[in-house]
């Protein structure tokens, strides 16, 4: 590759949440060269396959470049964006007054950059009225948003990578890592070679993340919460807890205490509860308790859970109890999936969320609607993603608005949500991409987005630090910024004033004044400090970490080493979680559990990265994993075709077996959708059960029976 052009621009990872810097060097005919932004703290520099193909992604064949409105015939015919926008602007006008504001809802992306997110949330929750805007970061991290709600009073990752750095044990919780936030795994790797960082990986399967010398607990699926309980447990047991941080700063030990024994009261309950060896399981108490500087990292198989909230609450309550927060190398620390999942929490693109991370209450509906001179504000959260098109399919939502997610393929029983989405008075989708599984369900109108590269905004990354997108390719086609798309539906309603933005800098430097907006330090999120932004230093903003607040040193690598939780009393709260069961039991129809995930070189629906011949090579069909064990009593084989069953539908994979996979349970990755070349719609297998707090549905535990084909 070319060295990186003196001006190249930078910008940010389109996909995970580690939020890598890149430098982009367009090449005047549309693409650009990719490199790693040797400045930026998240990656110093450093790029994975997926972010390093970038550049082979850029091109235009796939691209919806012009609106496209459905005539009375069913065809989609082209259309000027005045008709497009107005379209849209009254067919919202009129379900909402044919049968209220609860009948409409935006469905929301954590591809979004935070000045669309905050556009979309204000229109739906300011000026229409209902809470219904959710995002399919509700798949991705809620549970770890409810559990960080729950236990520090707000919606905090209390540590940096920079913790990666001091830490002598990372444990690693439903997290491979090393394919799915491969830079901050690198970084893992380096410090264990250089400073003799100890690894815990903790997951049903051996996945890639796992090296020959770091301890692997292949815990049962589900059973996080007994083996945290066992923690817990243990180290009251050996005095191992830090009195001192938890009189000051903590509430509820006793609680969570009793309940952690009723759940796995020593080693020997902890060991069978979780389906591992016992003299494992004392390894890894022994390391934890013996290791000051702990950091424990937790991703998708916390998250995508029934139980996933208490899961994070098992970890959390491990690291309150003996003061592990907070302090270099030390914390609870969630990683999260998509570039801007922080971003959209931050601007309240969850249905439970008002704005800056404030809830309803009535003081934060008054506060709100008072900043945002609103003309109806909701007074209640709305639906959750399941929930949201569970409503869809009852016909009580009859108006929604996607935009740059393809629920289709990613929602759970997504073949049946599919279906649900056509019966919609009106669907209207904004898109990058000309062709996906969700324009399958007939959008009455179509509205070609910006792509990565084109837009130019923030998003936020897993350690709470704010980057700036830019552009550097000019718009094509008639594709436009998403902000712009909803401010102009939202001026075609009457909404003036509130929506005549002119740029991405002066909806930020609204959204930051909104964050410090009657905030006396008791909200955790504040950018008051980036309010008066100008263009120009919006434009040259480096990244930078919240909480930024005015008057005060900007960029807090920790948080609640001194407490200052934000609680009314400022304590934290350790949290008693239910006992964990499979939510589903297997039975004779369907005795193997589906986990789904994630490959190295995909990601999500491959619309983006399904363009780089590379990245394709890595793993180019569908696939199930299983034990060889279950391949042979089965009488598949290796490279074979078998049919994977559940409840909800069927699907023809290919036969991988895998060392790391446990008997009795199947891997299949998420990517794959009618649309790509070979169809293999995994999310039409998983079942819609979510958790009771965060609304996360299950992704990994859907009980499953597979044969040959
Ligand atoms: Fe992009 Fe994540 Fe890879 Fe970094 S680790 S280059 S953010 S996909």
């Amino acid at each position: 590759a070319l060295p990186p052009h003196p001006l190249a621009v930078k910008t940010t990872c389109a996909y995970c949440g580690v939020g890598c810097g890149i430098l982009a060097s367009p090449d005047g005919r549309g693409g650009a060269s990719i490199a790693g932004d040797p400045a930026h703290p998240a990656n110093f520099g450093r790029l994975c396959s997926k972010g390093s193909a970038l550049g082979e992604t850029l091109g235009l064949e796939t691209r919806l470049l012009h609106p496209m409105l459905r005539d009375d015939d069913g065809a989609l015919k082209r259309a000027s964006w005045d008709v497009a926008l107005g379209a849209v602007a009254d067919g919202f006008a009129r379900v909402i007054a044919e049968h209220g504001p609860d009948s409409v809802a935006f469905y929301l992306s954590g591809q979004l950059l935070t000045e669309d997110y905050y556009v979309a949330n204000k229109l739906m929750k300011g000026f229409i009225g209902s809470a219904n805007v959710d995002t399919n970061s509700r798949l991705c991290m809620a549970s770890s948003v409810a559990g960080h709600r729950r236990a520090f009073g707000a919606d905090v990752v209390p540590g940096s990578y920079a913790d990666l750095d001091e830490a002598d044990l990372v444990v690693l919780v439903g997290s491979n890592a090393a394919w799915c936030h491969p830079v901050l795994y690198q970084r893992m790797l380096a410090n264990k070679r250089a400073r003799g960082t100890k690894i815990v990986v903790i997951d049903p399967r051996r996945t890639e993340s796992v090296e020959a010398d770091d301890l692997f607990l292949g815990l049962a699926p589900g059973m996080d919460v007994a083996l945290f309980s066992g923690l817990l447990v243990h180290l009251a047991d050996t005095l191992a807890l830090d009195y001192g941080y938890i009189d000051a700063h903590t509430a509820n030990l006793t609680e969570a205490l009793v309940r952690a024994r009723e759940i796995a009261p020593d080693i020997a309950a902890t060991a069978r509860a979780a389906g591992l060896a016992e003299s494992d399981v004392e390894i890894f108490f022994a390391l934890f308790r013996n290791t000051p500087k702990v950091v424990t990292c937790f991703s998708q198989g916390v998250n995508q859970s029934a139980q996933g909230t208490d899961k994070v609450n098992a970890i959390i309550n491990c690291h309150l109890a003996t003061g592990r927060i907070g302090k270099p190398g030390m914390g609870p620390f969630s990683l999260t999936g998509q570039p801007n999942a922080m971003g959209g929490r931050e601007v309240g693109g969850l249905a439970n969320q008002l704005a800056a991370q404030m809830d309803f209450t009535p003081d934060n509906i008054d506060r709100v609607g008072r900043f945002w001179r609103a003309s109806q504000m909701a007074q209640r959260d709305g639906l959750k993603a399941v929930q949201l098109f569970e409503a869809i399919a009852r016909g009580e939502i009859k108006a929604l608005w996607v935009m740059a997610t393809n629920p289709a393929v990613s929602l759970p029983r997504a073949g049946t949500m599919r279906e649900a989405l056509r019966q919609l008075e009106l669907l209207v989708i904004s898109e990058n991409v000309a062709g996906n599984d969700t324009l399958d369900a007939k959008p009455h109108v179509l509205l070609p987005a910006a792509a990565w590269g084109e837009k130019d905004g923030t998003v936020t990354n897993s350690e709470r630090r704010i980057s700036r997108q830019r552009a550097f390719l000019p718009l094509p086609g008639e594709a436009r910024p998403d902000w712009w798309i909803v401010a102009q539906v939202a001026l075609r309603m009457g909404f003036s004033h509130p929506f005549n933005y002119q740029s991405a800098a002066e909806i930020f430097r609204e959204h930051a004044a909104l964050s410090a907006f009657e905030n006396d330090g008791d909200r955790a999120f504040d950018i008051g400090a980036l309010a008066a932004l100008s263009d120009e230093a919006f434009n040259a903003m480096e990244p930078v970490q919240w909480p930024a607040r005015a008057g005060e040193a900007i960029g807090e690598p920790r948080l609640f080493a001194e407490g200052g939780f934000f609680t009314a009393d400022r304590r934290a709260l350790l949290i008693a979680p239910e006992k964990p069961s499979p939510h589903e039991a297997l039975s004779a129809e369907f005795p193997f559990r589906l986990n789904t995930g994630r490959v190295r070189d995909q990601w999500h629906s491959m619309t983006r990265s399904g363009l780089s011949p590379r990245l394709a090579a890595h793993r180019p069909e569908p696939f199930v994993e299983l034990h060889k064990n279950d391949v042979a009593n089965l009488g598949l084989v290796d490279g074979g075709l078998a049919r994977v069953t559940t409840a909800h539908g069927s699907v023809i994979l290919k036969v991988v077996v895998s060392d790391g996979q446990r008997p009795g349970s199947l891997f299949a990755p998420i990517h794959w959708s009618d649309a790509a070349a070979s169809s293999a719609r995994v999310g039409d297998l998983v079942a819609a059960i979510t958790d009771p707090l965060s609304g996360q549905p299950e992704a990994k535990a859907t009980p499953a029976a597979i044969a040959p084909v």
